[in-house]
């Protein structure tokens, strides 16, 4: 698929002609443009050659014009001739968290400043707290973004590991001899970012293995290719991904997706339970002085070692050992206890599809209800409803109702928390609807104090059942709000209201170690994908795993329930 690349070129565009100070609406358009085609499921080419694409609402005919280009010739004859317009590495400067293409026009326009060498320099002698519109926070909160972009290089996100190790798997699993294969490593652990990709294999020719593995299509960069053992950068749609392949026999397969999964911290602590029974457990099995007495699945070395199987999602030594031993490890809740969906976007605010077509998909997944949740008015960038275009949504949703059989649509809305933590609905129009998440899109660089009451205040709102990816963080590009999780989940629990774990592998917010505070303060978690489109649905599962890690069960999750108990669930808090 070139959608991924051509909906950087079109968001490239946008950037630089807000550098440049061209007109906001064809900025605008560019932008949503390279969502529609970041978000939709179906390769471009195909799309524009059934015409579909031309049809697509937000698909403009200079934009098609452009699409058509760049299927046909690779390159887009605009994108070539903005670029040189600015010097390319103010591109660079785009990357760093906190600095977007308004800053990055100042900068360079005031201070001549084109890269970060520069722009740090400009921090340190203060002529950039300097200029208008900077002044000594903000200089402060660059030179953080500067530090969090050279710390993070390196690591990706969850759908890039994913993707990267379902070409590998793919691959391997096509080869002659193979056995079991295995993915290990933060990836099955679902952390929140994955240094490299581990792909464990059971078969006996190893050399033969890592040899077809290192000459593969996908390849783009051997590191190193032994005979149990290869190393490669792979290609794929998103990023290039570092992936180490193992061959291991199918004696000690178990022991060694015990041993390479981890966490580091996890198997010190199993390490010494073995020590402490006088055995030996390394990555070919656990051993009673030289005889192996498991090592061909992990549940056999859980079992000698006096414990029950830990799920890979909790083995972090946040006391699932202790846990395990006394069979006290919680029924973590799958993909499969989800009943509906009640974060999903249309094309009423900034997603790319209709209601119905939402709606129709999300009952192919075998959901039960789903709910709308369009932005609203002070999300102006999002395309936000207003009161009167609320109000017709709703209808319409009562209507739909009516025609669409086997899924229940929810009228609900992400309302924007503004500035002193009021909503952007009055409690009239909100009563109307069945389910309200309320979410924070702006000033989430104010103050710890600010953000949190912000957040306290709306959730006192009877008509708000939850917060939106509670504290902003945009994995690898932003920071997460400065803000007082604690006093949010206790403020929560006060006024019963839930918390999201947003599945989007950008956001996982809230992430595992809250979900756990968030659980054990019998706060309830609703899981959303904050799909903008129907591919947006398949995000379901990296918010399961989130909340899996902070060991959520079926129970914890609102979710999870059918329609009846979610509706008495909203009642409680209404007057
Ligand atoms: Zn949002
Ligand atoms: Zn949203």
């Amino acid at each position: 698929m070139k959608n991924a690349v051509l909906s950087e070129l079109f968001d490239q565009m946008a950037d630089i002609m807000e550098i440049l100070g061209e007109d906001r609406f064809r900025i605008n358009t560019y932008r949503r443009v390279g969502r529609i085609i970041a978000d939709v499921p179906t390769d471009i080419e195909t799309l524009l050659a059934s015409g579909d694409l031309a049809k697509t609402p937000g698909i403009g005919k200079s934009s098609l014009a452009k699409i058509e280009e760049f299927v046909k010739t690779g390159t887009i004859t605009a994108h070539k001739q903005l670029l040189t317009k600015i010097p390319p590495t103010l591109l660079e400067l785009l990357t760093i968290p906190g600095v977007g293409p308004k800053g990055v026009k100042t900068i360079y326009e005031k201070l001549d400043v084109k890269t970060i060498a520069e722009l740090k320099k400009a921090i340190k002698s203060g002529s950039l707290a300097q200029l208008p519109g900077f002044g000594d926070k903000k200089a402060a909160g660059i030179a953080k973004g500067i530090e969090f972009l050279e710390k993070s290089t390196g690591r990706i996100r969850l759908d890039q590991a994913v993707e990267a190790a379902d070409i590998v798997t793919g691959f391997l699993k096509k080869l002659p001899g193979i056995g079991k294969i295995q993915t290990a490593g933060s990836l099955r652990r679902r952390a929140e970012t994955i240094g490299d990709v581990d792909i464990l294999v059971a078969a006996k020719n190893g050399k033969k293995i890592i040899d077809a593995f290192t000459k593969a299509a996908f390849i783009q960069e051997v590191l190193a290719a032994g005979a149990t053992k290869g190393s490669a950068i792979i290609r794929t749609e998103s990023a290039p991904v570092h992936v180490d392949v193992r061959v291991v026999p199918k004696k000690s397969f178990g022991a060694a997706a015990q041993y390479f999964t981890g966490s580091k911290q996890h198997n010190v602590r199993l390490r010494e339970i073995a020590v402490k029974a006088k055995l030996k457990l390394n990555e070919y099995g656990l051993f009673k002085a030289d005889k192996r007495i498991a090592g061909a699945t992990e549940e056999e070395i859980y079992k000698k070692l006096g414990m029950d199987f830990i799920d890979p999602l909790l083995r972090e030594d946040r006391g699932e050992i202790e846990a395990a031993k006394i069979h006290t490890l919680p029924k973590l809740i799958d993909f499969k206890d989800i009943k509906g969906d009640l974060h999903v976007h249309t094309n009423a605010s900034d997603g790319n599809t209709d209601i119905s077509e939402m709606a129709r998909a999300a009952r192919d997944m075998g959901y039960k209800y789903i709910c709308i949740t369009d932005h609203s008015k002070s999300s102006a960038i999002a395309n936000g409803l207003s009161t009167k275009q609320l109000a017709n949504q709703i209808k319409q949703i009562r209507k739909l109702n009516e025609k669409i059989k086997g899924i229940t649509i929810f009228a609900g809305t992400e309302m924007d928390i503004l500035a002193d933590g009021s909503v952007d609905f009055d409690n009239k129009l909100l009563a109307d609807l069945d389910f309200v998440i309320a979410s924070i899109h702006s000033g989430l660089a104010s103050s710890r104090e600010k953000v949190t009451t912000r957040t306290l205040k709306a959730m006192d709102n009877p008509y708000v059942n939850c917060i939106a990816h509670p504290t902003g963080r945009l994995l690898g590009q932003r920071e997460p709000m400065d803000i007082d999780m604690a006093a949010v989940i206790e403020h929560a629990a006060q006024t019963h209201t839930a918390l999201e774990v947003n599945a989007n592998p950008w956001r996982l917010d809230i992430k595992d170690v809250h979900c756990k505070m968030a659980i054990e303060a019998k706060v309830a978690l609703v899981i959303g994908t904050d799909s903008h489109s129907t591919a947006g649905f398949s995000l379901m599962g990296f918010g399961v795993a989130t909340a899996a890690r902070g060991w959520a069960t079926k129970a914890d999750v609102l979710n999870t329930s059918p329609l009846a108990k979610i509706k008495s669930w909203v009642k409680a808090k209404r007057p």
